[in-house]
């Protein structure tokens, strides 16, 4: 590519798609992909699936837009079914991640600005989060790179390290409103937190009158292999906001809150142009047809499983290259002994998409359609991937040994 204008925030591959089918992209050059990226997470049914094309086509064709001045049929629906499948009672939808994010931040202070305490406009944080890159969101997710100078930054996050109970307890104060919280980091490098830290999360919360907001923007929509990651941890939050897996690839995200967490959250609270219209809420629809449906969610948690175990002996083949394997469901994490940017340059040589995060871990999110060919297959390529990061080490060590051997 010669120039560009788009505004170069993003270090691009120099790879463009043009095609996808299930788990495969094909790109421009012909050369074909076998996904496990997802789109970060977002692909949840894979590429073109008929019945989101479908649902695509047949609402495309008749009305894609009135605004929320209007009753919304789509979105009602939609909701309902969430609401049905989850602890919440009512939903509110958006156009991507971090404003659902941002919307359950505002829902939980409002609840306690209605409830006498307008103090409360605190929320606990967590170290290595990511919510999005709004000014309110990038604040609460406390990443420096993502903060700084962007001026003042939007108040009321207090983080502590992720999986610390103590620290959490220590950091709870007058101003204290709520919790918010990944039920698995995602951009943290796919941290599971040891089983009873949500729960102590929750106990807390009940304790001293905070909500507990869950980011399952990532982990949301059977992505862990339940519908909603809490339910791995038996705990459910108050508010929670989701996105990526529930448009299948339509820009679509919501908040979901109980009753009593939404109390504030009346006419002209809150509002959005675009989210919840009736295109991007009949393929939300459309999702939890295939979501839903019996058996789906347990195959993503047998595919998960086998998908662990397969990695597990591609860690045992290859110790100098994968350090662990951890994650639940579709969702897990490669922590790389090399650079994770060169993990995913050389799987990408291998014709197989990963996505870095931080610590060194390559996210695999494939579509939660895969099968236990495309598990093979996804494994078998990854192998490949090890044996170049291996060879070129010891490639490059063999020069250095040549090189220092001539000198000595
Ligand atoms: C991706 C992500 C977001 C932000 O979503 P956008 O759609 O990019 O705004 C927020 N929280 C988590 C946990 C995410 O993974």
């Amino acid at each position: 590519m010669v120039t560009s204008s788009l505004l170069p925030t993003y270090a691009r591959a120099d790879l463009a798609f043009e095609r996808g089918d299930g788990a495969w992209l094909t790109a421009t050059t012909g050369e074909r992909f076998l996904d496990f990226g997802g789109g970060i997470a977002v692909a949840s049914l894979g590429y073109s699936h008929p019945h989101l094309v479908a649902a695509l086509i047949e609402q495309g064709g008749r009305l894609w837009h009135t605004s929320n001045l209007f009753e919304i049929p789509q979105a009602e629906r939609l909701a309902r079914r969430l609401v049905e499948a989850s602890f919440a009672d009512y939903v509110f939808f958006t156009n991507s991640g971090a404003e659902a994010v941002e919307g359950a931040i505002k829902t939980a202070r409002k609840y306690q600005s209605v409830s006498g305490h307008p103090e409360k406009f605190h929320a606990i944080t967590f170290e290595g989060a990511f919510h999005g890159r709004t000014l309110a969101t990038i604040a609460a997710g406390g990443n420096p790179k993502y903060i700084d100078g962007f001026g003042p930054k939007v108040e009321g996050f207090d983080p502590v390290p992720f999986g610390d109970v103590e620290a959490v307890k220590a950091s709870i104060g007058p101003q204290t409103g709520a919790i918010l919280v990944e039920p698995i980091q995602g951009e943290g490098g796919i941290r599971v937190p040891a089983p009873d830290f949500l729960r102590a999360l929750r106990d807390l919360c009940d304790r001293h009158g905070l909500l507990l907001i869950f980011d399952e923007v990532q982990t949301g929509v059977g992505r862990t292999g339940k519908l909603f990651a809490y339910e791995l941890f038996g705990v459910a939050p108050d508010i929670m906001a989701i996105a990526k897996g529930i448009g299948g690839g339509f820009p679509l995200g919501a908040f979901l809150t109980t009753r009593e967490a939404g109390k504030g959250m009346t006419v002209g609270t809150h509002g959005t142009t675009f989210g919840g219209n009736p295109l991007a809420t009949r393929i939300g629809d459309a999702v939890l047809d295939i979501v839903l449906a019996p058996g789906f969610i347990e195959h993503v948690a047998l595919m998960g499983l086998k998908l662990k175990q397969s990695l597990a002996e591609l860690k045992d083949r290859h110790p100098r290259v994968i350090a662990e394997i951890r994650g639940e469901g579709l969702m897990q994490g490669i922590a790389t002994r090399v650079p994770v940017n060169e993990f995913a340059v050389a799987a990408r040589a291998e014709k197989i998409l990963v996505i870095p995060a931080a610590e060194n871990v390559a996210r695999l999110l494939p579509p939660l359609i895969i099968g236990e060919e495309e598990i093979a297959e996804a494994i078998k390529r990854l192998d490949s991937t090890c044996l170049r990061i291996e060879r070129e080490r010891d490639r490059r060590m063999g020069t250095d040994a040549s090189v220092s051997g001539a000198t000595a």
